[in-house]
């Protein structure tokens, strides 16, 4: 039995691509056809199942004629052109097959010259459409393209099709607008091109010459270059000598200029290459992988930047426990004045208040006035209830914000947490 019986088995008009593809699929698969099946023979399949269609090669001396059948009740025969070559007889013969299967005239004369009767151009249309569809099914093709990085020479042997019906398809399926292939365009021509997104991590690739994704580390030999939204990553503030403003591990902000190091706690303040054959340095805020050779840079090997799923991870852990605090009221409030308030306890003499502060930011979801602390060390401290008390009315003194309760939120709280590799000690080291 076929799954064929809800589609029409005659065509006679213009039918959309995609259900068209779909009756083609159908039609393959009744016949046992896999994927693993290609290249597709189309001779040898035109002979294994259609013992009443006799095919004969002719030497039609025209190069431009593809092939020609007679349908019949009993007997059906076609010819093919001895003078195309074993490629091209292949999608020639898969053309008259469609014909063979799909629609209702008995003789077809087929040629690659222009047609100008119309009934016949949508019977023609058919017979491409469906013929590069068999031979070159969409996703088989995409996955190819993208294998063989869009080589035409390369896909023509795999699908054993002319290297025109190749062209045709890369075309046809849009390939060529949104696969570029860096190690065969000159990148300049990329330039033209505003947005170009990393296909891992949608992260903007903003430097044409980047072999890695500076996020995810993605090998960049394909690039999509339009499409979805860029994806933005959590980073660190440099200066502009890309430094850091602010010593991540100590916080200390009084950074010396003329040191690569923090002078409280040593810290690293550059983000280079980790690699020390390839001598990248000074790399954004944001940058998980070198862009020339994808190890690694320095913040992440000092845990200071997390791999783009676990800061994609945090970003919505923290979305949605602000959302579902909000949900009295539905507002979620930034404080651009919480610095302010901070200098303001500072003035007032409240040091050590202002201290365990010194680093947080805040916000106000619903009712709640939520603190974010970068150390689990502040959060402790800020939690006391005497200290709650004195923000709550020092704030509400100055500021006519409403909020009923505080919560004190260190930020890494908000990374998923991964199982702890177990530690393997010397002995486990094979000499
Ligand atoms: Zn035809
Ligand atoms: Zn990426
Ligand atoms: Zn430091
Ligand atoms: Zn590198």
């Amino acid at each position: 039995m076929t799954s064929f019986t809800s589609q029409p088995e005659i065509l006679t008009d213009y039918v959309d691509k995609d259900i068209f593809y779909k009756m083609i699929e159908n039609k393959l698969s009744s016949l046992g056809i896999t994927e693993q099946d290609y290249p597709l023979n189309s001779i040898k399949l035109a002979q294994k199942f259609y013992s009443n269609l006799q095919i004969e090669f002719l030497d039609f001396k025209s190069i431009n004629i593809g092939g020609i059948l007679f349908k019949h009740p009993n007997i059906s025969s076609m010819a093919l052109n001895k003078s195309r070559s074993k490629k091209g007889r292949n999608f020639d013969c898969m053309h008259e097959l469609i014909h063979f299967w799909f629609h209702p005239e008995t003789e077809y004369l087929c040629t690659y010259l222009s047609n100008n009767d119309i009934q016949r151009k949508k019977l023609e249309w058919h017979a491409n459409e469906g013929a590069a569809h068999a031979l070159m099914p969409k996703n088989l093709f995409i996955r190819k393209y993208k294998e063989f990085k869009g080589e035409i020479s390369k896909l023509s042997d795999f699908f054993f099709v002319g290297e025109r019906a190749i062209a045709y398809r890369i075309l046809n399926l849009g390939l060529d607008d949104k696969f570029i292939f860096l190690e065969d365009v000159n990148r300049y021509i990329l330039k033209k091109f505003s947005l170009r997104l990393c296909p891992s991590c949608q992260n903007h690739i903003s430097n044409i010459n980047s072999l890695y994704c500076g996020i995810c580390g993605q090998y960049l030999d394909t690039i999509i270059i339009k499409g979805d939204e860029p994806m933005n990553y959590y980073g660190y503030e440099l200066d502009t000598n890309l430094k850091l403003k602010t010593c991540p591990r100590c916080l200390n902000t009084n950074i010396d200029e003329s040191r690569d190091s923090c002078h409280i706690c040593g810290f690293y303040l550059y983000n280079d290459c980790s690699n020390e054959f390839c001598g990248v340095t000074k790399l954004p805020g944001d940058t998980r992988h070198c862009p020339q050779c994808g190890s690694s840079t320095t913040f992440v090997q000092a845990n200071i930047l997390k791999n783009w799923e676990d800061s994609l991870t945090w970003e919505l852990n923290k979305l949605k426990y602000e959302q579902n605090l909000s949900m009295p009221n539905g507002q979620i409030k930034e404080l651009p004045n919480w610095n302010d308030f901070l200098e303001f306890l500072a003035l007032s003499g409240l040091v050590y208040t202002y201290k365990i502060l010194e680093n947080s930011t805040a916000k106000i979801c619903g009712y709640t006035l939520v603190i974010y602390t970068p150390k689990n060390i502040f959060k402790e401290h800020i939690q006391l209830n005497d200290t709650l008390n004195i923000i709550t009315e020092n704030y509400n003194s100055i500021y006519n914000e409403e909020f009923y309760e505080i919560e004190v939120v260190c930020t890494d709280d908000f990374y998923p947490i991964h199982e702890e590799p177990t530690t393997s000690s010397y002995d486990d080291i094979p000499f």
